[in-house]
């Protein structure tokens, strides 16, 4: 979690999609669909690249292709983290 904090003020930098590398893993959500209702389930993949504000993520045998808004970087900090510790304003 340690690049996630600015060398400026020493509070947390907010996740950009440019910060999250390549390789890097990040949790998800797919949807499950059954017969009668559909459900989804947190899924960790790895990044393979990344085109603007979309990711493609392999994750086993699957590919998938997310926006940034639906996932979260695995070593990111949480939301209490920000409100805990503060969050980086410096750009
Ligand atoms: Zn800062």
């Amino acid at each position: 979690m340690k690049n996630w904090k600015c060398e400026t003020c020493g509070r947390y930098i907010r996740v950009k999609p440019e910060k999250i590398e390549k390789n890097s893993k990040v949790v998800f959500r797919v949807c499950i669909n059954s017969r009668c209702h559909s459900k989804s389930k947190a899924v960790i993949g790895k990044v393979l690249e990344r085109k603007g504000d979309f990711f493609y993520i392999v994750c086993g045998v699957d590919f998938y292709y997310v926006n940034f808004k639906d996932l979260y970087p695995i070593n990111a900090p949480v939301e209490f983290i920000y409100n805990m510790f503060g969050e980086c304003y410096c750009d």
